[in-house]
């Protein structure tokens, strides 16, 4: 329905400005650890693990084959050092995949938690405040066993400042890891240029205090991609790192560095570079700067293939290995060698790169559930490299078994008819340009399932949409337009609804309302929808926009709350109804000047996400998760003129606690949600607008998702060791 390269993005890693404050929190006091109480789960085969992620390096100038034209050479000769000095000492995986988005935060973000998740790039003007992973960081995996040894998040760019832990309930700096830039000599808060003054550090750190585990940004490549007169200087970049990074792995293994034979290296990209061959020409008419592997950032094969290398202890040596593997298996894999679990993790542990194959067990089971009256929506894992995932509707598959991952399924059932839609990806071959995710739709009546072919052929690794039938039986669907689900601005992403009528007559069944106005819109998150007559109301959070419209000002990333009305009749227009306001933005940081949105006691918030709509007689209300610095919190709000005015919010909860990751869902009046539980136990919760929560407990500490049904709840939870399951709660 549209060209895909029309919402490329081409922005990914800008020149950090140097006037952000980089928050460094200083290492976690560790005095008082008593580290005989808390082991590491298994015998960690590996003491320290440090990971280079080589920005934006294109495995067309990595460890691909071919010719690279970007440097005019084959691409054999681009890094001769690393190719004689490192690449026999360990094990090349030939097909390592971003299968999220290729841009550097949310790339970085899936290598340290393992979870493809909402993330955005630009601190706040307080530092990374509560803008920072839903799911734990390995950092946080490894302090959870006690582990006291630095843990670094480093680097020449504050893309990854708010990385070195999450907003995971109850965890604080002292659980995580400590980030560190490494700047210039004459401004403690302006990025070193070069890369190699970032491996000097690294060196020195590992000399004077080995951390367990160090993540490490060379910024420098993907920079001069992106910003140098001479794109090619990027080549020139990954050149100069290649005789360095070959002769720090070797000081490695000396006797000198004391962490010889007991330390694994990872090199491993956050996204690579456009790779649109002879396409290249077609999209740089839509206004792109040449030439291709100039930018980075969509669903292009350029930006999802990556260089992947791993050497050290029980890694074979001179070995290649087919893969595919993702940056969530490096970030398992990590995990499994530095001795610790992943619970949520969606990758793998990356078995055939080891002389002797692990054998513990992997994420098995149903990762997350969506329920409709007696229809049960599943996402489960397989159990097969190149096939990872599936979606069933009450134990049929729905998805296709040819496909690499299948996910987030939502169901409804409604008047005899199932409906069901979920996102799916396919590996591709290096010649196809694109390499997108795509959203799929159908419907069951009576035994078979048809496919809707929904109209839309490219859609985001996060998409999901949400849905709802009218009174007239027409499947209405809200979604997010957006193919790589991260972009700057309000005129590259947009809030649309849809609309599918059954055959009626002599009419066939079809898309009969295709809005293509929609509502532009700011990383927004996954929507909510309520139908009545013509109308549609969404509701969705999103991020504020600059006054300056700068890719890394001060509060670029805000989130907040948005409700919407659709006429899906005559006037096909949408309405923006009411919004919520952060208080993240203090004066004078360039952010849009809003006056925060406070509620029932006067309290404001930082951070506001996943919005629930429903229709509760002469009311509509919206639950949704909002942050502060003690924690996170369900709040709701009512409104009844249909939308026009709401009232003030009310906070729902009082723990503190709520899971970030598991969006609220009302079901008959009721708000839903997930929370951790003073015992350290994951609950879940539901109460009315005017009355107190009452909780359930789930006999385990962590809760993928929940889906209310009229006997409760259906939640997936982690039973041990990975292993997810699907099971019906009531209250
Ligand atoms: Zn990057
Ligand atoms: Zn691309």
């Amino acid at each position: 329905m549209r060209a895909p390269w029309l919402l490329l993005l081409a922005l990914g890693c800008r020149t950090p400005s140097g006037d952000a404050t980089p928050d460094e929190p200083g290492p976690p006091d560790t005095s008082d650890t008593d580290t005989d109480d808390t082991v590491p789960l298994r015998d960690a085969p590996v003491d320290h693990v440090v990971v280079l992620v080589l920005d934006g390096l294109r495995l067309d100038e990595s460890f691909g084959e071919g010719v690279s034209d970007a440097a005019g050479t084959p691409t054999s000769e681009i890094l001769p050092e690393l190719r004689a000095r490192v690449l026999p000492e360990g094990t090349l995986v030939r097909h390592g995949y971003v299968t999220g988005i290729p841009i550097t935060g949310p790339g970085h973000c899936d290598l340290v938690t393992g979870v493809r998740q909402e993330f955005g790039h630009f601190p706040t003007p307080a530092g990374a405040g509560r803008y920072r992973p839903l799911f734990p960081t390995l950092f946080e995996d490894l302090a959870r066993v006690g582990e006291t040894a630095p843990l670094l998040i480093n680097g020449n760019t504050d893309h990854i400042e708010s990385l070195n832990r999450s907003v995971y309930p109850g965890v604080t700096d002292a659980d995580g890891g400590v980030y560190q830039l490494t700047a210039t000599e004459e401004d403690a808060t302006r990025p070193a240029p070069r890369d190699t003054a970032v491996l000097d550090a690294v060196k020195a750190q590992l000399a004077a205090d080995p951390p367990r585990l160090m993540i490490t940004n060379l910024h420098a490549i993907d920079l001069a991609g992106h910003v140098a007169e001479d794109p090619t200087s990027y080549v020139g970049r990954a050149r100069e790192v290649d005789a360095p990074i070959a002769a720090l792995w070797e000081w490695i293994q000396s006797e000198e560095s004391g962490i010889a034979d007991r330390t694994a290296l990872v090199l491993v990209a956050d996204h690579g570079r456009h790779r649109w061959g002879d396409e290249a020409d077609a999209r740089m008419d839509e206004g792109l700067e040449p030439p291709d592997y100039r930018h980075h950032g969509d669903q292009c094969g350029g930006c999802r293939e990556i260089p992947m290398f791993l050497a050290g202890p029980g890694i074979a040596e001179g070995a290649v290995v087919e893969g595919p593997y993702t940056l969530e298996d490096v970030s398992r894999t990590i995990a499994w060698m530095l001795g610790v679990d992943q619970p949520y993790g969606t990758g793998i542990v990356m078995r055939d790169l080891f002389v002797d194959a692990p054998t513990d067990a992997d994420r098995s089971g149903t990762y997350r559930v969506d329920a409709s009256g007696s229809a049960v929506a599943t996402w489960s894992w397989l159990d097969e490299g190149g096939h990872r995932s599936r979606v069933e509707v009450d134990g049929e598959a729905v998805s296709s078994a040819a496909e690499f991952a299948a996910e987030a399924p939502r169901v409804l059932q409604a008047g005899g008819t199932t409906y069901a839609c979920w996102r799916s990806f396919a590996v591709r071959d290096a010649t196809e340009v694109d390499w997108p995710w795509v959203g799929k739709c159908a419907a069951r009546t009576g035994g078979a399932w048809t496919d809707l072919a929904f109209p839309l052929d490219i859609v985001s690794s996060l998409w999901e949409p949400a849905l709802a039938v009218d009174a007239a039986g027409r499947l209405v669907v809200a979604y997010v337009d957006n193919p790589n689900s991260t972009t700057y601005s309000e005129d590259r992403a947009f809030v649309r609804v849809l609309r599918w009528s059954p055959a009626a007559g002599d009419t066939p069944a079809a898309w009969d309302y295709t809005a293509e106005t929609g509502i532009g819109t700011a990383f927004p998150g996954v929507p909510s929808l309520v139908v009545g007559g013509d109308t549609a109301w969404v509701a969705w959070s999103e991020s504020d926009m600059t006054a300056s419209g700068r890719d890394n000002a001060p509060g670029r990333y805000t989130r907040h709350v948005e409700v919407a009305r659709f006429d899906l009749g005559a006037s096909q227009a949408p309405t923006e109804l009411w919004r919520t306001a952060v208080s993240a933005c203090p004066d004078g940081a360039g952010c849009v000047d809003r006056t925060p949105t406070l509620d029932t006691e006067g309290r404001g918030y930082d951070r506001m996400e996943s919005p629930a709509l429903t229709a509760d007689g002469a009311a509509l209300r919206v639950g949704w998760i909002a942050w502060d610095a003690d924690g996170s919190y369900v709040l709701t709000a009512s409104s009844t003129d249909d939308g026009a005015t709401w009232g003030t919010p009310a906070r729902l909860d009082a723990t503190g606690g709520v899971f970030g990751h598991v969006p609220p869902r009302w079901l008959d009046g009721r708000l839903y949600w997930a929370q951790l539980g003073a015992a350290g136990e994951a609950e879940a919760c539901r109460a009315a607008p005017d009355a107190a929560p009452t909780c359930v407990a789930l006999g385990s500490a962590r809760v993928a998702s929940l889906a209310p049904t009229a006997a409760g709840a259906r939640v997936t939870i982690d039973t041990g060791e990975g292993a997810w399951a699907s099971q019906e709660i009531s209250w």
